[in-house]
């Protein structure tokens, strides 16, 4: 696994770009209360969400009074099947439970690490789900490992589990609304008990969730193309800092903590959020092109065709096409059946292997010049990769247009970019980034730019990653870390 920015251009081999090389992505959640199909209906969800996370997935459901669930490592077709999905209690009227698929961004990669998350404790059986991190989890585990909480896994969530169950004596929303009181970061959260299920959004709303209506049911998820995929109408977003409880007496909405200023990850439009989704009511899709859009009138270059990494840059690659008037093409070649479980060759067979995942089309990119757009650049991996795999084919030019800022902060928020080592642009300028990725020319979207593409004001978005102004303080210990330079000297621009 290669981890590091390439420092340049002729150090060591190009990595291969599959699922490790790159950064990682995060967990979706979903919720469904009132449906006699909540197992089926929260199964379907999850494939609606693997694309945020494809590490291992879970589904809890409540049957008879009790909590039943089932993790495993790998894609939700590999996790689930017919039987256990029986077992959870598909055929059998269980009408509520939660889903989950991850992508580890806290935590190691282990079955104990999967979820949900089940305990029980002095108020019942309580399962959970969680999206994004907590900033403080390090001092709250260590508060609670103090007063003698035992953990069984490193998970952020397990936290969240103990200050629930530490606050038994309550009833139990009470005890989760007080609990995450505590709770820093940004988070979207799905809880079951045998009789309710509830959600929660951090109270700055940086991780998205929304609510959603299935006949008289209710769902919850952290994309929207989930309720399209199971036929559910959207309701609206939850609040920053929300609690939802639904049960047989219906939905009750609650506040455990004061809301701040909605500041929603500008990421999830930029390259997580499925192009079906809506966030804010804004399509995804629609976002990415306006930001094409705009790097268009930016950033014009003479070129016979447009062309986007796949898959998440062909809305804005054909946004750049659109508003430039050079025609869009489809000059890369995904191969969508090597995902996780694409063992990486040795040595001797990455240069076959760079072809595995994506493949340019030659007789399409022979001697023309290339737009290449892609949304970001991390650590810079994959558009060098891209840029050689394209000179390859015989491309004359490629000319990077990339419809975001330089990525110069890691996220504390859920996004597994870990330190700002790893990140290309935490110390290297775009002109020294476009020598090492080989293009002939490289612009980035600036941040203003990329604010007023999406069409709401820059206090509307966490832009943390571009500017380093992160909505919730971050503890010193967190924030020495993942400041720290190559070789553990602290980065000072
Ligand atoms: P890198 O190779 O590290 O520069 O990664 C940038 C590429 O990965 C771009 O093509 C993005 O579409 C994609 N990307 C950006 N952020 C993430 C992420 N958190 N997880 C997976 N891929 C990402």
């Amino acid at each position: 696994m290669i981890r590091r920015c390439p420092e340049s251009p002729d150090k060591g081999p190009i990595p291969i770009d599959n699922d490790v090389s790159r950064p990682r992505e995060q967990c979706g959640v979903f919720a469904v209360y009132g449906d006699p199909r909540a197992v089926e209906l929260t199964h379907y969800a999850l494939y609606a969400l693997q694309h945020r996370g494809q590490e291992s997935a879970g589904i809890a459901a409540s049957k008879d009074g009790a909590i039943r669930f089932h993790r495993g490592m790998g894609l939700v077709s590999e996790v689930f099947d017919r039987h256990i999905l029986e077992d959870l209690g598909g055929s059998a009227g269980v009408t509520a439970a939660i889903g989950h698929v991850r992508y580890s961004t806290t935590g190691d990669t282990n079955l104990a690490n999967a979820q949900p998350l089940k305990i029980r404790f002095i108020g019942g059986e309580l399962a959970l789900a969680h999206n994004g991190n907590l900033v403080n989890a390090g001092e709250l585990r260590r508060e609670l490992e103090e007063q003698g909480s035992i953990f069984q896994t490193t998970l952020d969530t397990e936290v969240i589990a103990h200050l629930v169950a530490r606050k038994g004596g309550l009833p139990v929303v009470e005890a989760i609304g007080q609990s995450l009181s505590l709770c820093e970061g940004g988070y979207a959260l799905v809880f079951l008990t045998p009789k309710a299920v509830m959600a929660a959004r951090d109270p700055n709303g940086i991780r998205p969730l929304s609510l959603g209506r299935l006949g008289e049911a209710w769902v919850v998820a952290s994309e929207t193309c989930a309720f399209d995929t199971i036929g559910a109408t959207f309701e609206r977003d939850l609040d920053p800092g929300e609690l939802l409880v639904i049960d047989d007496s219906g939905i009750k909405s609650m506040t455990f903590k004061r809301p701040g200023e909605l500041r929603l990850c500008i990421f999830e439009y930029i390259y997580f959020a499925r192009p079906d989704s809506d966030l804010r009511g804004l399509n995804v899709h629609a976002a990415r092109k306006r930001l094409g859009r705009r790097l268009a009138q930016d950033f014009p270059v003479d070129a016979d065709l447009v062309t986007g990494v796949p898959d998440s840059s062909i809305s804005a690659a054909s946004g750049y096409a659109e508003a430039s008037g050079i025609p869009y093409e489809m000059g890369l070649i995904k191969n969508r059946y090597i995902g996780r479980t694409f063992i990486q060759p040795k040595q001797e067979m990455r240069d076959l292997g760079v072809h595995l995942k994506l493949n340019p089309l030659r007789s399409l990119v022979r001697g023309k010049r290339i737009v290449l757009v892609d949304d970001s650049i991390v650590r810079g991996t994959t558009s060098r990769h891209i840029v050689s795999l394209l000179r390859d084919a015989g491309a004359k030019e490629v000319h990077l247009r990339i419809s975001s800022p330089p990525y110069r902060y890691p996220c504390h928020f859920g996004i597994d970019t870990r330190a700002r080592s790893e990140l290309i642009a935490a110390f290297k300028d775009p002109e020294e980034i476009e020598r090492i990725v080989g293009a002939d020319s490289l612009r980035y979207l600036s941040l203003d730019a990329m604010i007023e593409a999406v069409g709401c004001g820059r206090r509307d978005f966490c832009v943390s990653c571009f500017d380093g102004n992160y909505p919730v303080k971050i503890p010193e210990g967190v924030s020495k870390r993942m400041f720290e330079g190559p070789s553990g000297s602290p980065i000072t621009r």
